[in-house]
């Protein structure tokens, strides 16, 4: 039986597009568990596949998607059974195996998590990587000795999937975060989900940098690297801790060491795509218990698969607000 997937492909001259068909389900990798997909996040990562950015995905024609919600069709794990709700991210699906951006996927049973409770298959997919992210990144400040007492928190990309989900979780947990961000119209949206300052992208760069600057943050989500990272760096207060999420401005990271060797200053990095499969629920569970859909409701929009390729320069664009669920059918 067929189904509607968006299918990417890629030309004689290298040229990447992507156009909605009809495929077989015998036309699906190799896995355990056919899912019906309910619904499929749209990350950053999905914008560089859809375009060929990155060299992510290596084989055409593929399917993109890197996390998806749905219902079990049909397992051969035993620790799946038909009709069970489950969430997929990461593991590198929609890279290098199809992924989410279907009716149908069939994936490793390995690379699954129950849904769970609390959480509806649309709710899972309004957090999706970016929500996981951001869970884990707050979950690595804290295991560093990160408390809400200890001061401000700064958020960068405070308007994106990550950020603006980082800055109403921390929000939730009673920190103090101002969101830094290029875009002041979203200013209001991003104080009524939480945060308590907001700081515009070209002022906080406009500033005259020194080795090291005045300590304004107890720490630091920063999901864009670059000339802003390099930056916040330099502000951030006595053992205070920075997590490195993300590439959005660049991959670059000009700073100097006397944020670490001064201000004893801990800088760790953030993969939500190889996190074994406890640490997953784990977090899961307490995003499940965390995450107020309500409030985030205004910065969720919802387009269909023939919409991807124009979300796709969107994405890349920096002009995506908040989190793009997609809706398969
Ligand atoms: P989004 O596109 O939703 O958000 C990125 C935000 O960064 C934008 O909304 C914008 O926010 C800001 N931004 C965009 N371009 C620039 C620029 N040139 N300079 C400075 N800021 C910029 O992406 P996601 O939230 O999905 O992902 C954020 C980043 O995190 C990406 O680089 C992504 O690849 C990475 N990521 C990493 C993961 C991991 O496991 N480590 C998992 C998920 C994502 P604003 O307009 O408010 O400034």
């Amino acid at each position: 039986m067929s189904f509607r997937a968006l299918l990417t492909e890629r030309d004689d001259a290298g040229l990447v597009s992507s156009r909605v068909q009809a495929i077989d389900e015998a036309a699906l990798p190799e896995g355990d568990v056919v899912v019906d997909v309910a619904w499929a996040g749209f990350n950053y990562k999905d914008g560089l596949c859809l375009t060929g950015g990155g060299a992510l995905v290596r084989n055409y024609p593929h399917v993109a998607g890197v996390d998806f919600s749905g219902t079990v069709r049909s397992s051969s794990d035993p620790r799946y059974r038909e009709g069970q709700s489950v969430v997929l991210t990461g593991w590198r699906v929609g890279e290098i195996h199809w992924g989410g951006f279907a009716q149908r996927a069939r994936v490793k049973a390995d690379w699954l998590v129950p849904l769970p409770d609390g959480l509806t298959l649309r709710d899972a997919m309004v957090l999706g990587t970016a929500g996981l992210t951001a869970m884990l990144a707050i979950e690595r400040l804290e295991a560093a000795g990160l408390k809400p007492e200890d001061g401000d928190v700064l958020v960068t990309g405070g308007s994106g999937g990550v950020g603006s989900l980082a800055i109403s979780l921390l929000g939730r947990l009673g920190y103090a975060v101002t969101a830094l961000s290029g875009r002041p119209e979203h200013e209001a949206g991003l104080r009524a989900l939480g945060a308590s300052g907001f700081l515009r992208r070209d002022d906080f760069l406009a500033e005259a940098a020194k080795p090291l600057e005045s300590a304004r943050w107890a720490a630091a989500i920063d999901n864009v690297g670059g000339a802003i990272l390099g930056r916040l760096l330099k502000q951030v207060r006595y053992g205070g801790v920075v997590a490195s999420v993300g590439n959005a401005g660049g991959i670059a990271l000009e700073t100097n060491v006397l944020p670490f060797i001064l201000r004893a200053v801990t800088l760790i990095g953030i993969d939500s795509v190889m996190q074994p499969t406890p640490v997953r629920v784990a977090a899961w569970q307490r995003l499940a218990g965390l995450f107020d859909s309500a409030s985030y409701a205004r910065h969720v929009e919802e387009v269909r698969l023939e919409d991807l390729p124009d979300a796709a320069k969107r994405i890349l664009s920096g002009q995506v607000h908040g989190r793009v669920l997609v809706r398969p059918d």
